[in-house]
Formats: structure tokens, C-alpha cells, sequence
């Protein structure tokens, strides 16, 4: 082995040896007609937006605009039903789509959690008024969406939450706290779980509610995390009245709203290979860069071996996705196998952070690795945390008892 470029002797070695996955001749004319629509709407001022330059007004600006491009196109949500705006699009395609998006570095929609998990549940529950009212707003990014789950003491245990609300009259007051809402303080809605019922059992007495966020006695505190960004909040409900026609679903079937938003949240692992795998390269860019005394930071023994490692798990991620894929279109419902992308994906977000610690030494403390290495330490907790995710694969893939 030469010692010229580490990367591309990986590439070769790994091409060798991967199993490829074919898709279908639709897919890729989908491919063909999507990147061609990219190459015409893609302007410079759109490319590598996302979820953390969202506190600028500008940028939010610049990604609304873009957001209503991909929908007036039919491309902001192509799973969703044709009726709502989608293309009906099977997981294929979704994939082709997400493989598009990455390669030309194009921001996603403003509603990334809206989209991919609030709508599902609201096009399962949902009444037809509910569905026109709300779905077209979201899909333009006219309205942001926030997911109001998570409270002090109701996190991995979900339903232990005790946000209330209860009926008077032709409204529901709603009383409570919830935390770590990702895009609260730009949201226009919220999705939230509520106690209707405080004495049945915990799952059986939870709702659905759909909360306009402009109504009086919500106040929502944002926070700021260790990269300084604003990206989640604290939402405070002091005796809200939320009309009775805000339910989503049945009365005290709120529980199974929640699960159907999470599977779809689950589901999205399906493409974390496609970001992860670019990180790699960017890595492996930057050992070459990087001077370690009189040779590159690509030279040293050590750091080759580690970035063989994170690349293999890149890759091993991205087979862990297309199995997914794969099961799913032959009908085999999205498993633990989520759980395991998720556990092997954060995992490696934090070892490529680590690494880069150690390649730059001081200097990954800022510049482009400096958000990389603080926020990465989050992605073992969001979604699902990683002892839970253990738990999961401990039971439903090793077959162990529970704890
Ligand atoms: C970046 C980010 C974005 C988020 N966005 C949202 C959002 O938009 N909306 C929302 O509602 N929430 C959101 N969350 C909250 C997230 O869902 C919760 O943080 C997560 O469910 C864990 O809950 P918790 O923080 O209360 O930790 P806890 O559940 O209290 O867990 C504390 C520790 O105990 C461990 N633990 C808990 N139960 C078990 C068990 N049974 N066995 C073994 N170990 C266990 C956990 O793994 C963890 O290490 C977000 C979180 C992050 C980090």
C-alpha cells in the first residue's frame, strides 16, 4: 500500500468488496429527472443551509424560499400522498431523493421534523379539516412544526408525562411543562402530548393535541446548548385554552398518535450513512492537511489505522440501511434494525469527533470541526438514548429478558 492518499486506497479496497445495491430503472430515471431540476433550482445562495444557521433571520428567509421550490415542484415531501402535495413515493425513491439532496449539499425543508414524523401521524389521525388546513402550510414551510413530547421527568419513559388538559366547555385547558423542543421558538405549531386522564393507566390516558403556538399563556424559553446555537426550548403552558377540535385522533388514544410519530422518526435512520460518510471524506481530507510535525497528520501509523476504523463503520452503516431498505420493500416492517443504525451511527458521529481531535490537536477546538466535536455528544441522547436503543436490541434482536 502507498502511502499517497489514504482515502482513495480505502475507496478502491472498500469498492471491492461491497455489496451493491441495485435500484430499479424507475428510481434512477427519478434520479435523472430530480438532479436535473437540482442543477436548474439549486442556486449558489441555497447550498449548505441547515438546521443551525436557522437563528439568522436571513438564512431562515433564504431557506423558506427554497423550501417553497421544492414544494411548488412536488419535492418537499414525496411520501407524502399526491392529495397533500407528496408524489406517493415508496422508500426507494425517498432514498434516491436523500442521495440527490446530499450530493448537491441542498438544504432540507424548514419542517424536517413536521415532515417526516407530525404529518404521518396527522394523515393517520387526522380528520380531512384537519389535513387541508395544516399539511399545505407545513409543506411550504409557511408554518414551522415542533414536537411538544419530552418533559423534566418524561423522557425515555415517555409516559410518565404529566402536562394536563382538561375539558371545559368547548376548549381544553392545558397546564404543563415540556423541554428540549427542537424548533420551538420559531414554531407556529405544535404537536403535544397531554393527560386527559389522570386515572387511568399511564398509557391510557394520554391525547393528542395540535396547539397553535400564538395562543395566550404559552411562553416558550429557548436554550442555549454548548455550541451557542439556538436550537431547542423550554415551553411553559399556563392555562391554555386550546379548542376541542386541536385533538388529534381519540380522546385518551394519544399514545398510540406518539408511537406512530416515533416509528416515523425511527424510519428516518434509513439515510444517516449519506452525511456521515461525506464527514469521513471531509476527515480524511483534513489528515492530509493537518502537519504532524514534519509529515501530514495522514502519515502516522495510528491515525490511519483509526480512520480505516470510522470508515468501515461508515460503510457498515450505510449496508445496515440499504438491509433496511431492502426488508422494507419486500414487506418486512422497519425492526431493531433502526435501532442498530441509530446506535452504530452515533457512535461514530462521536469517534470522527474524537479523531479530529486528535489529528488537529487544539485547533478542532474551533473552525469546522469545532461545532462537530461539542455537538456530537447530543446525538447519543436525541432520538432515543443509547442504553435504551441497547435495551431494545438486547430484547428484540438477542432475545434477552428484560432488565
Ligand atoms: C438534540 C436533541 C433534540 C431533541 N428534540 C426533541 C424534540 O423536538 N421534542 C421532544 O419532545 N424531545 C426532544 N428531545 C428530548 C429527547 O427525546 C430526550 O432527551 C430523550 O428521550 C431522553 O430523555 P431524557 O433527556 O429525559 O433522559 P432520561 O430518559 O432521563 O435518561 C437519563 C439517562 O438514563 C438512561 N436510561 C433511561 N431509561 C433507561 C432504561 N430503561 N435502561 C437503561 N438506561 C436508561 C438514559 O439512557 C440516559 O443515559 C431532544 C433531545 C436532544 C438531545
Amino acid at each position: 500500500m502507498t502511502r499517497a492518499n489514504v482515502g482513495e486506497h480505502m475507496a478502491r479496497w472498500a469498492g471491492g468488496l461491497s455489496v451493491d445495491f441495485r435500484y430499479p430503472i424507475e428510481a434512477e430515471e427519478f434520479r435523472g429527472e430530480f438532479r436535473a431540476w437540482l442543477e436548474s433550482h439549486l442556486e449558489e445562495r441555497f447550498v449548505g443551509l441547515g438546521f443551525e444557521d436557522l437563528h439568522d433571520p436571513a438564512a431562515l428567509a433564504t431557506m423558506r424560499e427554497w423550501n417553497r421550490l421544492l414544494a411548488d415542484a412536488g419535492y418537499a415531501a414525496i411520501h407524502w400522498p399526491e392529495e397533500y402535495g407528496g408524489r406517493g413515493a415508496g422508500l426507494i425513491e425517498q432514498q434516491v431523493f436523500a442521495e440527490e439532496m446530499s450530493r448537491a449539499d441542498a438544504p432540507g425543508t424548514l419542517n424536517p421534523i413536521g415532515i417526516s414524523n407530525i404529518a404521518p401521524a396527522i394523515l393517520a389521525f387526522g380528520s380531512e379539516g384537519q389535513k387541508r388546513k395544516l399539511l399545505p402550510r407545513m409543506l411550504r414551510g409557511d408554518d414551522i412544526w415542533c414536537q411538544g413530547f419530552s418533559e423534566p421527568d418524561a423522557g425515555s419513559d415517555l409516559a410518565s408525562l404529566i402536562t394536563s388538559a382538561s375539558r371545559d366547555g368547548d376548549h381544553y385547558v392545558v397546564r404543563g411543562q415540556k423541554v428540549w423542543t427542537t424548533l420551538g421558538h420559531l414554531a407556529d405549531w405544535c404537536e403535544l402530548l397531554v393527560r386527559t386522564d389522570p386515572d387511568a393507566p399511564r398509557h391510557e390516558g394520554i391525547s393528542c393535541l395540535l396547539v397553535d403556538m400564538s395562543l395566550p399563556g404559552i411562553e416558550v424559553r429557548p436554550l442555549v446548548t454548548a455550541t451557542g446555537s439556538l436550537e431547542f426550548d423550554e415551553i411553559f403552558f399556563d392555562g391554555v385554552e386550546v379548542p376541542l377540535d386541536a385533538l388529534l385522533g381519540e380522546e385518551n388514544s394519544g399514545w398510540t398518535v406518539a408511537v406512530t410519530t416515533l416509528a416515523n422518526e425511527r424510519a428516518g435512520v434509513a439515510s444517516l450513512h449519506l452525511q456521515v460518510r461525506k464527514k469521513v471524506q471531509k476527515l480524511i481530507e483534513t489528515a492530509h492537511q493537518t502537519r504532524l510535525g514534519s509529515t501530514a497528520a495522514a502519515e502516522d501509523a495510528s491515525i490511519r489505522r483509526r480512520l480505516a476504523e470510522v470508515y468501515l463503520q461508515a460503510e457498515y452503516l450505510k449496508l445496515l440501511s440499504d438491509r433496511a431498505v431492502s426488508g422494507q420493500v419486500h414487506g418486512r416492517p422497519f425492526g431493531p434494525e433502526s435501532s442498530i443504525a441509530k446506535l452504530v451511527w452515533s457512535d461514530l458521529e462521536q469517534d470522527i469527533a474524537r479523531l479530529a481531535g486528535e489529528i488537529q490537536g487544539l485547533a478542532a477546538n474551533s473552525g469546522e470541526w469545532g461545532r462537530e466535536r461539542v455537538y456530537a455528544r447530543a446525538l447519543s441522547i436525541a432520538g432515543g438514548t443509547t442504553q435504551v436503543n441497547k435495551n431494545i436490541v438486547a430484547r428484540h434482536v438477542l432475545g434477552l429478558p428484560r432488565e
